[in-house]
Parts: structure tokens; sequence; C-alpha cells
């Protein structure tokens, strides 16, 4: 039977969340009169989530689990669910109701438009904390400047694809994954729908700040070799300024000036450009294990238990 939509929720220990994520993405759906399925991707939950979303999935024909054999994160649960969704436009929705699922028939309505892409824009967020809303902000502030692909601001994951655009990414492997960035770079009549994210629903925050570090820099360094030239742009500068400076110290010096003298000049310049050199070392080694990474080309996801086709 052909499907129209498919809904894929990325799941991590969210058992407090899938009946109620179930119960309103079922009443949503069905008031569209279309053909659909729930893809739930158990991304390794340990909290009985997974044995839940599998008996969801006997009682309703409409689920359609998707169990992983372990943690592989919340990127690589989206593209198991790329991978298993048949609808003809599908719609990443996280399970914890922060994205309510009564906005999909307004993202329904511009894919009827003609667009390919309708991402959902956080208008307003509820219930985070302001340190989590400002480093989000700045987050998405940041990638949006350093990289080459407008990544539009305030968006999640949150979006609807055409069966077109699902069919590109599927073809997109690598690794390091940063799925709004990948859904921007393919191109497409895209648009954005403004929503208000609320608050969880139960349960907390599956993304602590040092996984948004993580997530920013694959944005950052997947889309844009901005830190690599900086070692350029950085080393011109020393340079232009070591040319400008030698003439003046002969000079002051041969005026008679005692210019520069002592141990501490040369150990503030030993110091500051090793310290320099040191960073951008280590801003290779992050592009370079990143190469290596996609080198040894590993599955992105190992499922345990897929649906019955
Ligand atoms: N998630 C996942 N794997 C992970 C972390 C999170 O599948 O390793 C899921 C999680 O269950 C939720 C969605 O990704 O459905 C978004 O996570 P969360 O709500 O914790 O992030 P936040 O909304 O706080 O940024
Ligand atoms: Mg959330």
């Amino acid at each position: 039977m052909p499907v129209t939509f498919s809904i894929v929720a990325p799941i991590y220990n969210e058992l407090d969340n899938l009946s109620e994520l179930h119960r309103r993405v079922s009443e949503v759906m069905s008031g569209l009169k279309e053909s659909w399925e729930l893809v739930m991707v158990d991304d390794g939950s340990t909290d009985g989530s997974t044995e839940r979303i599998l008996e969801l999935a006997k009682q309703d024909q409409h689920v359609r689990p998707v169990i992983f054999a372990r943690n592989f994160g919340h990127e690589a649960a989206i593209t198991a669910g790329w991978d298993n969704a048949r609808g003809e436009a599908v719609v990443i929705i996280d399970a914890d109701l922060q994205d309510p699922p009564e906005v999909i028939p307004e993202l329904v309505e511009k894919w009827r438009e003609g667009y390919e892409v309708v991402y959902a824009v956080r208008a307003e967020r509820e219930g985070e904390t302001w340190f989590k809303k400002m480093t989000a902000a700045l987050f998405y502030r940041i990638v949006h400047r350093i990289t080459d692909v407008k990544i539009p601001l305030d968006t999640g994951d949150f979006r609807l694809m055409d069966r077109k655009v699902v069919e590109v990414l599927k073809t997109m492997r690598e690794r390091r994954r940063f799925p709004r960035g990948m859904s921007a770079w393919v191109g497409f009549r895209q648009i954005g729908v403004p929503y208000k994210r609320a608050a969880r629903h139960a349960g907390v925050t599956k993304y602590p700040f040092n996984k948004m570090v993580k997530l920013a820099l694959n944005g950052i360094t997947g889309y844009s070799y901005f830190p690599l030239q900086l070692a350029t742009y950085f080393g011109f500068a020393a340079a232009g300024l070591a040319i400008i400076a030698i003439p003046v110290v002969i000079i002051m010096r041969l005026a008679g000036h005692g210019a520069f003298t002592g141990q501490a000049t040369t150990l503030i310049a030993v110091l500051f450009l090793g310290g320099v050199q040191l960073i951008f070392l280590g801003i290779l080694g992050e592009y370079l294990g990143r190469i290596y990474d996609e080198v040894k080309g590993r599955p992105l996801y190992i499922v345990r238990e897929g649906p019955e086709q």
C-alpha cells in the first residue's frame, strides 16, 4: 500500500512520551485523510522505550519500528528514519513533543503548494533555561556566519521533506552528520513556517552542553574550511607585523634607544607564536580525524530489529 506521509521520530529514553506522541500524531494524521506511518527509531534506549515501541507497533499498523543495536545519536536516528520511511513526504519530529504534531498540517499545506522542504522555525521557545536558549541562539548565528551553506536561523530538525529530497539525502553517507545543514545544502524549493516550540512533555533533554558543542563543530567543519583558512590569515598578519617591526627596531637601536632588550620580549613572542601554532595543529587534527572516520566507512547505525516490509 502506498504511503503518503511518514512521520519520523528519533527516540532515546522517552518512555513517558511515547503514548502521548502516538496519540497526538494519530489524531492529527487521521484528520488529513491520507495514508500515513509513524517511523519510531529507537536509538538504543535503556528505559523500556524499546518494548513500548514494539508494543505500539503490534497494536497499530501505522507504527513502523526501527530498533538500534546501541545508541548512535540523534543524527543517525534521523538517517535511519529517512532510510525506512516510505512516504511521499517525510516529517522529522522530536519524540518529546517539543515539536507539536498539530503543526504538521501547516507543513503539509506548503508542500501541497509545491515546496519540497518545509522547515519549522522556532518563533518562540517554552520551558527551556535561558542558558539553553542563549547557547542555541549563539550556535545558530555562529554556524550561519561561518558556513558556506545558508542554514536557516532558529530552525531545528522539525521539517517536512519531499520524497525527491529524501532520496538525495539518502545518498549522503557522511559520518559526521548535521541533518539541518544537509537539508539546506541540497537546495530545492524551501520555505519556513513559524511555530511555538513547546516545553518537553516529560523527561529531560538528551542534548547537554557538550553534545551541543559537538553538533556546532559538525556544523562548522562539515560546511566550511574557514577554521583551516584562519591559519593562513593569521600567518600573513604575524609576518606583516614582523616586517614592519624589524626596520623600526633597527632604527630605534641605531638612534640609541634601548628598544626591546631583555628576555621577556623574546619569551612572549615565542610563547605566543608557539601557542598559536598548537591551536592550528589542533584544528588540522580535527579535520584529519574526520577524514579518518570517513575513510573507515563504517555503517552509520546498526539495526537490531527492523520493521517488517
Ligand atoms: N535523541 C536521540 N538520540 C540521542 C539523543 C536524543 O534519538 O542520542 C532524540 C530524543 O529522544 C528526542 C530528540 O532526539 O526525540 C531531541 O532530543 P532532546 O529533546 O533531548 O534535545 P533538545 O530538544 O533538548 O535539544
Ligand atoms: Mg527536546
